[in-house]
């Protein structure tokens, strides 16, 4: 989607910092971190939220939990522990109209549950 920032992101257009890639999925550093460790994995296609996910995409929501899992080996919390966050429409909170998934750790992360 042209008018996209984490489209613009996923395609190198605008830059961040870029942790990990491949044919299917972005992960970058959050550029306002909420806890040591902030990570946004985004799908490259334009998902705008997940509630506009259907059937079709089992397979690639179930690779982005295991590339998460794989993410937070890499970044050495996966024994520390972590928190995982989708954030879906106005009231979830979600700003940036891309599905991604808050990869967040590195300390004691807070939130609502
Ligand atoms: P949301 O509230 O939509 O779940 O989360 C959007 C996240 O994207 C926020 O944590 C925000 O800091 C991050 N963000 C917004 N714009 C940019 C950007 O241009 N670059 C990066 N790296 N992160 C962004
Ligand atoms: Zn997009």
């Amino acid at each position: 989607m042209t008018d996209c920032i984490f489209c613009k992101i996923a395609s190198r257009e605008i830059s961040s910092e870029i942790v990990f890639e491949n044919d299917e999925f972005t992960a970058f550093k959050d550029i306002n971190p909420k806890s040591k460790i902030h990570i946004l994995l985004v799908p490259k296609r334009h998902i705008p939220r997940i509630a506009d996910i259907s059937k079709d995409d089992t397979k690639l929501m179930g690779k982005m939990m295991l590339q998460a899992k794989f993410l937070a080996e890499q970044l050495g919390v996966a024994d520390s522990g972590y928190k995982l966050i989708i954030n879906s429409g106005p009231d979830g909170g979600q700003i940036v109209d891309h599905l991604h998934l808050h990869i967040l750790g590195g300390e004691k992360v807070g939130g609502a549950v």
